[in-house]
């Protein structure tokens, strides 16, 4: 990134307006949408979508270990995880490639959660979206947070803060070299 442009952030797609969910339909969030747009690009991704699966789509869930859950769709029983995972792969090195600084995740989505219900079958535990989990292995370091994170005034500034620090680190670091 060059100094001087905007700071970039990803966003999961729905909660900027955009009718990507599994019923046609999106979660805007205008805390999102606007107040983060006053300070960052934002980078829409909608990992089911961009992994292929149509709009509108089955619904799917986590299932299994809560540590190294499956995600299945829940009429159908077709696994997804490999599908979603080999997108996840592709998809973290793009996200480095346009120097993403944040992540705003959509809570309780079976692949953009960062904490979600798991089922086998009945729910036994909590864990982290495939989507969300992927993201937060390849950059350890990057602030992420739920919409709900900046719903929250005091929340969404120390957010804001964490994502300008993070992008001031890694001019540092590329000076340094
Ligand atoms: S929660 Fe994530 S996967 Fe689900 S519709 Fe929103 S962006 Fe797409």
């Amino acid at each position: 990134m060059e100094m001087g442009s905007p700071i970039r952030i990803g966003v999961s797609s729905c909660l900027l307006g955009n009718r990507v969910r599994y019923d046609g339909g999106h979660k805007l969030d205008l805390h999102v949408a606007e107040l983060l747009a006053e300070h960052f690009d934002l980078v829409p991704v909608c990992p089911e979508v961009e992994c292929g699966l149509p709009v509108p789509r089955e619904p799917m869930r986590l299932e299994g270990d809560p540590e190294d859950p499956r995600l299945m769709a829940i009429e159908t029983r077709v696994d997804l995880t490999e599908k979603m995972l080999e997108y996840c792969d592709w998809k973290v090195r793009e996200l480095q490639g346009a120097g993403i600084c944040g992540f705003v995740f959509k809570s309780k989505s079976p692949n953009c959660g960062l904490r979600v219900g798991v089922h086998n079958p009945s729910p036994v535990g909590r864990g982290s979206g495939l989507f969300a989990a992927a993201v937060i292995r390849h950059f350890p370091r990057l602030p992420v947070v739920e919409e709900g994170g900046i719903d929250d005034t005091a929340l969404r500034e120390s957010f804001i803060r964490e994502v300008i620090s993070f992008r001031d680190g890694n001019r540092l670091h590329r000076g340094k070299r």
